[in-house]
């Protein structure tokens, strides 16, 4: 039976500091019940660890209360600091995938488990407030109350002083594991940084993705190598790419931009095309979702009811249903963001693949079904000019990662990729 880290693709030294980890907590907890050592010690107050145990028999060192997976897009953060947090629930302390901790900690409704799962631009401050709070009372199953941030890069500023003050004075039974694409400023605050410990994840090679995907998701071995090449090292890219029929249709298409740059028209037509098909893929994966948090919020409000204190309800509820808006036009410019850099993504990778050829290095394509194509384009455009055209796609993407209007930037690009 594979044990929680079984998905966690191609990470064997973060695995092997995870199980680590979570041997150590459990020997926090079996100290803690023997009443010798009652808190588990940070990483900050490392020295205070070593004068509370002169002996050198320190069932804290390996283990510490907060914790940043850090790795591109894909590489499986999210999926580690679930995996750990099910070790820690876990009643063997390894994470062994069949206990009632590890099962319920897998399946999101562990009590103790708490994961916040941004769905628009940013975390907010309440949240973020309420979060903390509830982070802080005795863990119901008596072994770790765990909080996970995925994207802990789209905090706000006032949410991100917020968990600064939990993680720098931690309830004792309190573990944070955050998610972020890197330790930069950017990303996240250099002083929640000096505390928390950093896990860097790398980018999986393709073999591994594809291994995954035969042996998890009963994907051919032909198809399940192609996808993961396709999708540049992202599992979850990989996994629709062999399965879903209209994401490959998407990614086709996307691939077919460099042979309709004909002309300035063709370049402005490809833009328009490139955004449309973004927005396309963004409403499809939001309405549903949209249309039935709205149901929910609206029964949950009672609409039409009356009596004493409906009045009241009546104008709390136009809050509420604002608020809601809000917050779904926020995931709606997130989908159509994340779908349209899925997009450059693809495109990066076909003149990367053209760069390669162009300077015959021996490395696989990224795409090997417009590999012709890329050759061709090796031919006319030369290293520079392949180089110069993989820099434009790359350009565009941190131009709308820094707010540009992505209409704006995609036509830059797009004229930059037809006059090279
Ligand atoms: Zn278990």
């Amino acid at each position: 039976m594979p044990d929680v880290f079984a998905d966690l693709v191609g990470q064997d030294e973060a695995v092997a500091e995870l199980r680590r980890a979570a041997a150590a907590a459990a020997a926090v907890l079996r100290a803690g019940a023997a009443d010798q050592a009652p808190a588990l010690i940070g990483d900050a107050d490392s020295a205070l660890a070593d004068d509370a145990a002169p002996g050198g028999v320190d069932p804290a060192a390996g283990m510490t209360h907060a914790w940043i997976f850090t790795g591109p897009p894909g590489s499986g953060r999210s999926v580690a600091a679930r995996a750990f947090a099910a070790a820690l629930e876990c009643v063997h302390g390894t994470g062994c995938g069949e206990c009632p901790g590890c099962r319920t900690t897998m399946g999101g409704t562990h009590a103790d488990v708490r994961l916040v799962v941004p769905e628009g631009l940013s975390i907010g401050v309440n949240e973020m407030r309420a979060l903390v709070l509830r982070a802080a009372s005795t863990p119901s199953g008596g072994r770790w109350q765990v909080v996970v941030i995925e994207d802990a890069d789209r905090l706000t500023e006032a949410a991100g002083n917020a968990l600064l003050k939990a993680i720098e004075e931690p309830p004792p039974r309190t573990v944070f594991l955050l998610c972020a694409p890197s330790t930069h400023p950017d990303d996240i605050s250099v002083t929640i940084r000096s505390r928390c410990r950093v896990v860097p994840l790398r980018q999986p090679p393709a073999a591994a993705v594809a291994e995954v995907l035969v042996r998890r998701d009963g994907i051919t071995p032909d198809v399940a190598q192609w996808a993961a090449a396709a999708a540049q090292g992202h599992v979850g890219r990989a996994r629709r790419l062999a399965r879903d029929p209209e994401a490959r249709k998407r990614r086709e298409a996307v691939l077919a931009v460099p042979r309709r740059l004909t002309g300035v028209g063709a370049a402005f037509d490809a833009a328009s095309a490139l955004i449309e098909a973004a927005e396309a893929e963004a409403e499809a994966s939001v309405t549903e979702a949209d249309a039935a948090e709205r149901a929910a919020l609206e029964t949950a409000l009672g609409a039409g009811g009356t009596g004493r204190g409906a009045s009241g309800a009546i104008r709390g509820a136009a809050g509420q249903l604002k608020e809601l808006e809000k917050r779904q036009k926020s995931r709606a410019t997130r989908a159509q963001r994340d779908a349209l850099d899925r997009a450059l993504v693809d495109l990066a990778g076909f003149y990367r693949d053209a760069l390669t050829m162009a300077l015959r290095a021996p490395v696989a394509p990224v795409h090997t079904d417009t590999a012709a194509l890329a050759g061709a384009g090796a031919q006319k455009w030369d290293a520079e000019g392949a180089l110069r055209r993989l820099e434009a796609v790359l350009a565009c993407r941190s131009a709308i990662e820094a707010n540009v209007k992505p209409r704006i930037a995609v036509e830059a690009m797009m004229l930059a990729l037809w006059k090279g």
